[in-house]
């Protein structure tokens, strides 16, 4: 059985559906008996759905940042 820190640290793996079977089943298992890391993916489900609700961000001084990192890696 995972610990609640295992858990934590795969959760945002298991929104994603980046788990393996087995993972997941582990993960299940885990929130079936903990009540809280149920309310943890439930909370972080909601916060990651009103993220992708939110426009991109705008791609500020990308084109400059990008041209300087080459600049200093071409030193
Ligand atoms: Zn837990």
């Amino acid at each position: 059985m995972l610990t609640c820190k295992q858990q934590v640290a795969v959760s945002s793996d298991y929104l994603d559906g980046q788990l393996s079977f087995r993972q997941r089943l582990l993960v299940r298992h885990h929130l079936l008996f903990c009540p809280n890391c149920r309310r943890f993916i439930r909370q972080m489900r909601l916060l990651r759905g009103s993220l992708q609700k939110l426009p991109e961000p705008p791609p500020e001084d990308l084109e400059q940042t990008v041209e300087r990192m080459m600049r200093e890696q071409s030193r």
